[in-house]
């Protein structure tokens, strides 16, 4: 098996962090935990990309269809079908339109636990339910009630892969194999080496 400091995870700064003038700010946090950034790219993705990435897992439609129909039933409101299929098709509409509308930065960090250190730094996808001191909660304030009334994605600044497997499907999504570096940071040593001397002159 491979150690845990090999993890990878996929993130994007969306549309809107880009606009935020955030694309610094996101970099630093992944930076200051200690994962090792392995490539980096801005472009403007196409609405086919999109589609893809979206439904990688086979799964997601059914999944991200029947949570969302829980979360409007969890808050007492009747969803706008009863049918998972019928709702992502629309999430998927509006993030196909929110995603190519400029340019976004595609990028693969390393570490361990990698996956689920990113997705705590994020925060939760809904940025007005996501805790203070994460990306989406420090800085945007969008809902689902306001970007479901106004028919438009929810704008949450940022993609984080939600589990390895997912990752690896994004990475090799959106990364050539050639476009990954592999190298060492310096900073490794103290956060995996299990012999620390050396350090004492
Ligand atoms: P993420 O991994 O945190 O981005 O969240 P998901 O993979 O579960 O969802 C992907 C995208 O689907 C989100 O960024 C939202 O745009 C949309 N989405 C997910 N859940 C809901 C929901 O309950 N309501 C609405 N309106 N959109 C949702
Ligand atoms: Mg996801």
């Amino acid at each position: 098996m491979a150690h845990h400091k090999e993890e990878r995870t996929y993130v994007m700064v969306k549309p809107d962090g880009v606009q935020r003038s955030l694309i610094g700010e996101i970099i630093k946090r992944f930076e200051q935990v200690g994962l090792k950034l392995v490539a980096l790219k801005m472009f403007v993705p196409t609405a086919e990309m999109i589609e893809q990435h979206y439904t990688l897992d086979p799964e997601w439609r059914r999944v991200t269809g029947e949570k969302t129909i829980k979360g409007y039933k969890d808050k007492g409101l009747t969803p706008p079908s009863e049918d998972p299929l019928e709702i992502t098709a629309k999430i998927l509409a509006n993030l196909k339109k929110y995603m190519v509308s400029g340019p976004v930065v595609a990028m693969v960090w390393k570490g361990a636990h990698a996956v689920k250190i990113i997705r705590k730094v994020v925060g939760g996808t809904e940025p007005l339910t996501s805790d203070m001191g994460t990306i989406r909660g420090d800085f945007v304030l969008d809902s689902y009630q306001m970007s479901d009334t106004d028919g438009r994605a929810v704008r949450n600044l940022v993609h984080a892969s939600g589990s390895p497997a997912e990752a690896e499907m994004e990475i090799s999504h959106w990364f050539k194999k050639e476009e990954l570096i592999d190298y060492r940071l310096v900073s490794e040593q103290i956060l995996y080496d299990v012999n620390l001397d050396g350090i004492l002159e």
